[in-house]
């Protein structure tokens, strides 16, 4: 899919913000939401999504929104860091599907890192368990401050 273009308002992640889908929580407020990858690249990778904005990718979210949306990763990634203590912590995001990207709602990835541990692929890894998913989310959620 290309850079431009419509919103498409069933997509997964617009299902997970409004309920419709369920997801392991790990934070949320009135402007975002954060929950923990179902295909994880590694142990506590988490994604931080968009509540009120209907942007696609990083170049259509309106300023406001963008900063609530980094402030929220911001927070997600030192509770990450002080409940899994990484060697080194990946924030990233993607804009349309050349670069990667495969859910058209507005998202970061936060990507704890450990020395000698290879990063898992791309949206294409194997399904994480849900009792581990939903215990990493609890430990992360437990560090939130
Ligand atoms: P993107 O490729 O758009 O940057 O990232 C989308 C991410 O969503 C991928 O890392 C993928 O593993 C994850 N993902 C895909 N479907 C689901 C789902 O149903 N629930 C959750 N929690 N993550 C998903």
């Amino acid at each position: 899919m290309s850079l431009d273009g419509v919103y498409d308002e069933n997509n997964i992640f617009a299902k997970i913000v409004r309920g419709e889908l369920p997801c392991a929580r790990v934070f949320e407020n009135p402007h975002v939401l954060a929950f923990m990858d179902v295909f994880p690249q590694s142990r506590g990778h988490t994604l931080v999504v968009s509540k009120q904005s209907r942007a696609r990718n990083l170049l259509d979210v309106e300023p406001e929104d963008l900063a609530y949306l980094i402030q929220g990763v911001q927070r997600v990634t030192h509770a990450v860091n002080a409940a899994l203590t990484p060697d080194g912590i990946v924030v990233t995001q993607f804009n349309g599907s050349t670069a990667g990207q495969t859910v058209f709602h507005l998202h970061f990835h936060i990507i704890p890192r450990w020395e000698g541990v290879a990063l898992g692929r791309h949206g294409g890894g194997q399904m994480a368990d849900m009792d581990e998913l939903a215990h990493l989310a609890h430990q992360i959620a437990a560090q939130i401050s």
